[in-house]
């Protein structure tokens, strides 16, 4: 009994992308709203970083916090994009099986299913920022919280 399995040594992957073209355009449309909306963010903090206006510490560290922040996440962005063109999009790298399509939706940039995403947080060794979405979060809510473009005399949120 035998069964032929097609192996030629040439790895091919099915189209890994569980979703229809047209929620493949609509994911890809949201990536490049927030690649937009991450490169506005970069060049308002990179300015604001320039000429802060104020020698308050804490303003200069959270707008760097967020300067990084917003780096990792436009990588992340840029990276998904660049999955979408190279067909690799909704692939889990580490096991291979397509990423469910409400997930994509929630989190169009992230790389991993979500059982290798929790994998690799456990390990807590991992330098992708892609696996540590909550801490870049945080920084996010700040944008969010103080809004776009100035930075507000008052004090900051307490809470962070
Ligand atoms: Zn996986």
């Amino acid at each position: 009994m035998t069964t032929t399995l097609h192996r030629t040594g040439e790895p091919s992957p099915p189209a890994p992308f569980c979703g229809t073209d047209a929620d493949l355009r609509a994911l890809r449309s949201d990536l490049e709203q927030q690649r937009s909306f991450r490169i506005d963010q970069l060049r308002q903090l990179t300015r604001l970083l320039q000429d802060p206006g104020t020698d308050d510490d804490a303003h200069i560290s959270v707008a760097l916090t967020l300067r990084s922040a917003a780096t990792s996440v436009l990588a992340d962005v840029e990276a998904a994009l660049r999955r979408i063109d190279d067909r690799s999009f909704g692939a889990c790298p580490a096991c291979g099986t397509p990423i469910p399509l409400s997930r994509l939706q929630a989190l169009p940039m992230t790389r991993w299913c979500r059982p290798c995403q929790q994998a690799n947080e456990s390990t807590a060794d991992v330098p992708d920022t892609a696996t540590h979405p909550g801490s870049v979060q945080v920084a996010l809510d700040i944008v969010e919280v103080w809004g776009q473009g100035s930075f507000p005399a008052s004090d900051p949120p307490a809470n962070w």
